[in-house]
């Protein structure tokens, strides 16, 4: 994956030293089909909130310091300035009443509005084929796959719930079972006597309370056992198509990362980051965010020097910043490896994903995967 670098967008001092943090920002970035490509140009943190717009910021500073220069950099200011994308930042405009969310050091609630919606649209170039990484064909299966999703990885799930889902294809028949049996099968998923316990609850509920049928509202979804607000999101968003935003481990700490919120808890979180959004776009933002702390932010060692949207984060230089070093860090697709899928959606594979293995089969390895 090769990194391009743009200096053309970066911000720097007076005396042409990098501004730094934690370190040095990179511009930002193009990108093409694969991880995105990264800039080393520095950038100043408020000056991240529009790639558009940084030219216009550089050239007016730079007139200020060079008065000879006025009448052409002021040109370029101007034209720059014409380009910004000011519809698009301010078109959807948040309530204005946000007392939940802690704007960035030194940004405007405006700022931060524009600064957290472009690393979404980022996002959305970066993932264009982001789904839900559990493997579902129905809402049953997938409210039983986001229960057991709990303390183990969506692969696990995947590779575990053939088998469940063979076995019971409806509540009334997993209601009925046998717990030991399910337990076997669930037992790769960990805490599999939990687990058991939750799904057969679960489907006894649907079954005795909903006809059979997983409810599409939030209200109801939350009355099933096992089911959270962070589940009923999940199951809410894609298999109803009813926006949600879903705040699991990867969505609290990236969230933090890009100072969008100060909030700990997952139901303020989830309602200061909606303040930011509309919401139609509650449901992918999430799946961008939550790819994006799979591949790329990771929670030891985020790889911000392959990180597309550096230039926008006010936590970058948290991870590894060398280039190479950082490569090494991308997982699933981004690494060359297989998603967390066996049956992943079309665009994925269109875009080079592969599959998942099933239980027990080898992983590739990131070469095997590259040739596949
Ligand atoms: S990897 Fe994470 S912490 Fe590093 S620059 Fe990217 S978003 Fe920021």
């Amino acid at each position: 994956m090769a990194v391009r670098r743009d200096s053309a967008v970066g911000e720097q001092s007076p005396d042409g030293t990098k501004k730094t943090a934690k370190a040095a920002h990179p511009a930002p970035v193009e990108r093409t089909s694969g991880v995105a490509k990264k800039a080393t140009a520095p950038t100043k943190r408020a000056s991240a909130t529009s790639k558009k717009a940084a030219p216009a910021k550089k050239a007016a500073h730079a007139a200020t310091k060079a008065p000879a220069k006025k009448a052409a950099v002021t040109k370029k200011a101007a034209v720059a300035k014409k380009a910004a994308p000011v519809k698009s930042t301010t078109k959807k405009a948040a309530p204005t009443e946000a007392p939940a969310v802690t704007p960035g050091r030194n940004e405007s609630r405006t700022a931060l509005v524009r600064r957290a919606r472009r690393i979404n649209r980022e996002l959305a170039e970066i993932y264009p084929y982001a789904h839900p990484e559990l493997d579902f064909e129905n809402p049953f299966q997938l409210v039983l796959a986001t229960v057991l999703s709990a303390q183990t990885t969506d692969l696990r799930v995947n590779q575990t719930t053939p088998t469940l889902f063979a076995k019971y294809p409806t509540p009334e028949d997993l209601a009925a079972a046998n717990p030991e049996e399910v337990e076997e099968i669930l037992r790769p998923c960990g805490f599999f006597r939990a687990k058991t316990k939750s799904v057969i609850g679960l489907s006894k509920a649907l079954r005795d309370d909903f006809g059979g049928e997983v409810p599409g509202r939030l209200e109801d979804l939350v009355k099933l056992p096992g089911v959270g607000r962070k589940t009923a999101f999940v199951v809410l968003g894609n298999a109803f198509g009813r926006p949600g935003i879903t705040v699991d481990t990867h969505f609290q700490r990236l969230v933090r990362r890009w100072q969008w919120t100060d909030e700990k808890e997952p139901d303020k979180i989830e309602a200061a980051i909606g303040l930011l959004f509309p919401k139609s776009d509650w449901t992918d933002l999430s799946h961008h965010v939550i790819w994006h702390g799979r591949r790329i932010c990771h929670a030891r060692k985020p790889a911000c020097g392959a990180c597309p949207i550096a230039p926008l984060c006010p936590a970058y230089g948290e991870g590894e910043t060398d280039p190479e070093k950082a490569k090494k860090l991308l997982k699933y697709e981004k690494g060359g490896f297989p998603g967390q899928r066996l049956k992943p959606p079309q665009a994925y594979l269109d875009a080079g994903g592969l599959p998942a293995p099933p239980l027990g089969a080898p992983v590739p390895s990131a070469s095997a995967a590259d040739q596949a």
